[in-house]
């Protein structure tokens, strides 16, 4: 029997001891990155994978530190590994999701496909999925990371409803999940139950969480999101901010049609702006509009 140890997990140096951990993807969905952001106190995990792989036993190699969970949102793909530790930071929007996710049990998130269907691994290696303590933050909240290091949230809704961006300031760098990505930005489809709150699922809301964001661009050089490319520019913001504001007022031109492995039969409808491109579908641009739809 083949046991992996911290395989499919890669983790890569980055400076000020901070690592970016590739999570490749175990079933048909785009691989993800973590995140390790050190203090002098304690660690902060961004993002914890499909949980696939001993990313525990990774993370204490690479630090002495207690180390705390910081979810970018709360979709399979991000939240796999939580269970290997004692508690995970998440936006309180995104609190009714993961505890659906923790309800439906020892299995583990749906991106998990059966063992060996895309690439080989065995039972024993998808880590125990199990309830560990939720700590919801706001937007604005600050995690105190020791010796001068702290970590902002900033609220960044509409591909999950609470998902965040996290801004290491004394590092200059932007953790993203999957709110600004390389690939485009999904905002689209039907919401998932249980939504908290229609309107934090908007190209709208997405857009007036990006305008806080834009306040602090001098502060960070470089952004890391949760998939694809890593180092991206600052520039991604004002572009962003561009791409929901054509949106929202009524360009609603496909600039690219995008045939993933899930989509080939119905392509991603993406509308691009400089760097910034959302994969959009039009009954989520408009905070009214998802209202009118979902609020009964
Ligand atoms: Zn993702």
């Amino acid at each position: 029997m083949i046991r992996l140890d911290c395989a499919p997990l890669i983790q890569i140096p980055d400076r000020d001891n901070v690592w970016h951990i590739f999570a490749r993807t175990p079933g048909l969905g785009g691989d993800a990155w973590c995140h390790l952001v050190p203090g002098t106190e304690r660690a902060l995990l961004i993002d914890t994978g499909f949980g696939v792989g001993n990313l525990k036993g990774m993370v204490e190699k690479l630090t002495n530190l207690p180390v705390d969970v910081l979810n970018s949102h709360n979709h399979g793909d991000h939240v796999g590994g939580n269970g290997q530790f004692a508690r995970a930071y998440i936006h309180e929007a995104d609190v009714p999701g993961l505890q659906a996710i923790y309800d439906r049990g020892k299995e583990g998130p749906r991106t998990v496909t059966p063992p060996g269907e895309v690439f080989f691994f065995e039972k024993e290696d998808v880590q125990q999925f199990k309830q560990t303590e939720i700590c919801p933050l706001k937007d604005g909240d600050v995690i105190d990371l020791g010796g001068g290091y702290e970590v902002e949230i900033f609220h960044l809704p509409g591909h999950s409803p609470g998902g965040i961006a996290a801004l290491d300031r004394k590092r200059r760098m932007l953790f993203t999940g999957d709110a600004i990505v390389f690939t485009p930005t999904y905002i689209k489809g039907n919401l998932r139950t249980p939504h908290v709150a229609p309107a934090l699922y908007s190209v709208e809301a997405f857009h007036k969480g990006l305008l806080r964001l834009q306040e602090h661009l001098s502060e960070f050089d470089v952004i890391y999101p949760g998939h694809s490319q890593q180092g991206l520019s600052p520039q991604y913001v004002p572009d962003m901010i561009a791409c929901c504001e054509e949106l929202m007022n009524g360009d609603l031109t496909v600039h690219e049609e995008l045939a993933t492995g899930n989509n080939v039969a119905n392509p991603l409808q993406v509308h691009v702006h400089g760097l910034a491109k959302i994969a959009f579908t039009p009954d989520r641009i408009m905070i009214k509009d998802l209202e009118a739809k979902y609020s009964e």
